[in-house]
């Protein structure tokens, strides 16, 4: 048993070290999967401003259309009142032109402040779009760093992956199995130590018996309270377990 709780420990170095780098490569995505997120929802900011624009200038087109239609109907019924030698026909004409002034100054009272909300998303568009080109700025530069980082990371991970196989292969069917369960189940060790009598893994006191057991090594035991196998280190070995 005793070389395959060595193959184990060996083996849990490697593992630890590769889910070190993917956690590492993962954050890293993440990072830039966050800065999407962010320029996606300011680019949906700028579009809805835009839109606003958009209707703002389509409404002050309408109303400078139908001003200057007013204009051109109003020179027409003053050329119609100076033409009129009819009293009652000139007061009517009189009242109409009234009536079109009316209408006139509300559209142009309506301009106004169609002029003014059009500043104001103007304004805000601006800002938007300055936002948004930093935001883009900041994605590509910290796209470039991420990529850097992740190429660092990923240097040697097909080796060690290979390196990684050739232990585990080494491995009783079983005992693989169990490890690597427990690897992928636990944060942190799947194989650890019995130090000082207690498990290093979660620091229970180990029976007396077990611990025995454990160090003649004559089949694998895991620990009765988190699971994770359990080997203890021979007392004067210079074995290295990375
Ligand atoms: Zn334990």
């Amino acid at each position: 048993m005793g070389n395959q709780i060595e193959l184990l420990v060996n083996l849990q170095t490697i593992d630890l070290q590769l889910r070190e780098r993917t956690d590492a490569i993962d954050a890293l995505r993440r990072e830039i999967v966050e800065i999407e997120g962010s320029l996606a929802t300011q680019r949906q900011a700028l579009d809805a401003a835009r839109a606003e624009r958009a209707e703002l200038e389509a409404r002050r087109r309408d109303i400078e259309g139908t001003l200057a239609d007013e204009e051109a109907k109003m020179k027409d019924r003053r050329m119609r009142l100076n033409r009129i030698r009819n009293e009652k026909e000139a007061a009517a004409v009189k009242r109409e032109i009234e009536v079109a002034k009316e209408g006139t100054g509300q559209l142009e009272e309506g301009l106004m402040a169609l002029f003014e909300q059009l500043d104001g998303v103007k304004e805000r568009e601006t800002e938007l779009a300055t936002a948004y080109e930093a935001l883009e700025g900041r994605r590509a530069s910290e796209s470039e760093r991420v990529e850097l980082e992740i190429g660092e990371l990923s240097s040697g991970l097909d080796e060690a992956r290979v390196r990684r196989e050739a232990l585990a292969a080494g491995l009783e069917a079983s005992l693989r199995r169990q490890y690597e369960t427990i690897l992928a189940r636990k944060r942190g060790q799947a194989v650890v130590e019995v130090r000082g009598g207690t498990c290093d893994g979660c620091h229970m006191r180990i029976a007396p018996q077990l611990a025995n057991e454990i160090h003649r090594n004559t089949r694998v035991i895991a620990c009765p309270s988190c699971h994770r196998i359990l080997y203890v280190r021979p007392p004067d070995s210079a074995t290295s377990s990375a």
